[in-house]
């Protein structure tokens, strides 16, 4: 299968007539190939995003959000192929994609549509001699650009609200996972998006993705994906002054006291560990367990460990799928081999599961690893790994959990575990993190701000503050006098 890129509407080939090979990981083979999308490609999509601008903007918010629910309808019919597409390309359990990547996805556009419409501007009224009212406009062209861990969640959480708020936009999707991008393409064109509003083009990030934000007429960037990645983004938009929103990588910690009720602390635990192999921003890679309760926790969060099953996505029995690359289970054994070095000591996993069937023998697999014994300052407990790896460490006094939780150059999220829940908002307002969950992980609210602090992002986005950000305020002044 051949992908193609979106632009104006229609599906074409790249301008340079290449292509990149798409990977199935469980498999280790390669299944379809994608667009190796150049300048020119990327020029071509902006110039119908521009064009399409100028009636998008303009139509009514009840119209654009119709079709934005429209959209969410057809995510929802196709969520089969959907789940089934997002599986094999990321190698995600097909239950997760079907339980919580497809439906958040349709959620984005159902949510947005419905910000936009019960979204209201302030006005203040100057005692007879002013009247001052805000005004929201688009912002242009959007240029969105995501990662390959949660490819079509993350990517319609930009779309969504991107084009709720009137902007056009142009995607680029991960290469490592462009498949779901692509079917959603063809949902757009069932929900009758008009061409040109939503563009998307597929291809190597620095190649499509940097003239993507260097492109002069694309005036806001919203980034998910490596730090790194994103530290050369600010640097290519800072000269034209481009909006930016960054969502970044993550080494979060998850504080498990020892008032904790430690029967759910586990059980969550080995979710915010290993889930999705790893590969969320929100993995909690950081277990840090007070020491009354230490030997506890561990016995249970190791033996159940231990019972997680990696192996075949499509198989329901599959709590873990294999990683998403070669490249990326090379860098994940390597930062393994790091820590052994360190003085960590292997718990459990590090190794690829046993007992796989043939066909599966070549793919990117690897045991959930839990590593002790390493200290603050080791490679495991600074970088983030972005696997299914975590670390543990004893605390005697919370403070201290706290300290070693804001000693990562990451400020994404963190998770406590505690039923004293005086501690746990005193600990909340001192952790250095965008979100803390409390008792609970990856609890999302689409009102609420997401983003990260430190080198885990810029600028929040979610409800108002997605609309705040897709939009360009102005203040408009009636003398009244
Ligand atoms: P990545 O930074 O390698 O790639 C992300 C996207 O950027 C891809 O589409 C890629 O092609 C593109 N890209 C690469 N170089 C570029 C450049 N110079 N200019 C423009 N675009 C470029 O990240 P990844 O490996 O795909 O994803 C994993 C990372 O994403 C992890 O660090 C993870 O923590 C982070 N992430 C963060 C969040 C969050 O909400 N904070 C969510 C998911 C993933």
């Amino acid at each position: 299968m051949q992908l193609k890129n979106l632009i104006n509407g229609e599906f074409v080939a790249p301008q340079s007539g290449t292509y990149l090979d798409n990977y199935d990981p469980a498999r280790a083979e390669v299944y379809s190939q994608l667009p190796d999308s150049n300048e020119l490609d990327v020029v071509l999509a902006v110039q119908a995003a521009n064009k399409a601008f100028t009636k998008w903007s303009v139509t009514p918010v009840e119209a654009r959000a119709q079709i934005l629910y429209r959209i969410a309808d057809l995510i929802e019919e196709n969520l089969e192929k959907l789940a089934e597409a997002e599986s094999r390309d990321v190698g995600k359990p097909l239950a997760l994609a079907r339980k919580v990547d497809i439906p958040r996805a349709a959620q984005n556009f159902r949510f947005f549509a419905g910000q936009i419409l019960h979204h209201q501007e302030a006005s203040t009224y100057a005692e007879g001699k002013a009247l001052n009212y805000s005004l929201r406009q688009p912002v242009g062209v959007a240029g969105l650009i995501s990662p390959w861990n949660l490819p079509l969640y993350l990517l319609t959480w930009k779309i969504a609200p991107a084009l709720a708020c009137g902007n056009t936009v142009v995607c680029k999707p991960s290469e490592v996972t462009p498949m779901t991008a692509f079917l959603l393409g063809e949902i757009l064109q069932q929900a009758n998006l008009p061409p040109g509003v939503c563009n998307i083009i597929f291809g190597r990030g620095e190649v499509a993705g940097r003239t993507l934000v260097e492109h002069p007429a694309v005036p806001l960037i919203s980034f998910t994906g490596g730090t790194d990645t994103g530290a050369k983004i600010a640097l290519a938009a800072a000269p034209q002054f481009k909006k930016l929103s960054l969502e970044l990588g993550g080494k979060n910690a998850n504080i498990v006291l020892k008032d904790a009720d430690l029967k759910k602390a586990v059980q969550t635990s080995l979710r915010s560990s290993f889930l999705n192999q790893g590969q969320i921003c929100l993995c909690g890679s950081r277990i840090y367990v007070q020491q009354d309760v230490y030997d506890a926790f561990m016995d249970q969060f190791v033996s159940e460990t231990e019972k997680l099953v990696v192996g075949d996505p499509k198989d329901e029995k599959s709590f873990m799928g294999p990683l998403v690359s070669a490249a990326h289970l090379e860098k994940v054994q390597q930062a393994i081999s790091q820590a052994q070095q360190e003085g960590g000591k292997i718990l459990t996993g590090g190794q690829a599961p046993e007992g796989l069937p043939e066909e599966l023998k070549s793919g990117y697999f690897l045991r959930p690893t839990v590593i002790a014994d390493l200290s603050q300052c080791s490679t495991l407990h600074q970088e983030e790994i972005f696997g299914p790896v975590v670390t543990v460490q004893p605390f005697k006094y919370a403070h201290e959990a706290v300290k070693a939780a804001n000693t990562s150059s990451y400020g994404l999220a963190a998770s406590l575990w505690t039923q004293n829940l005086t501690q746990a908002h005193k600990l909340a307002s001192q952790i250095q993190a965008g979100t803390v969950w409390v008792n609970t992980w990856m609890n999302r609210d689409l009102r609420m701000p997401f983003g990260g602090m430190k080198s885990s992002g810029l600028g929040r986005e979610g409800g108002e503050h997605s609309i705040d950000f897709f939009t360009e305020q102005k203040t408009v002044c009636v003398g009244l006098e």
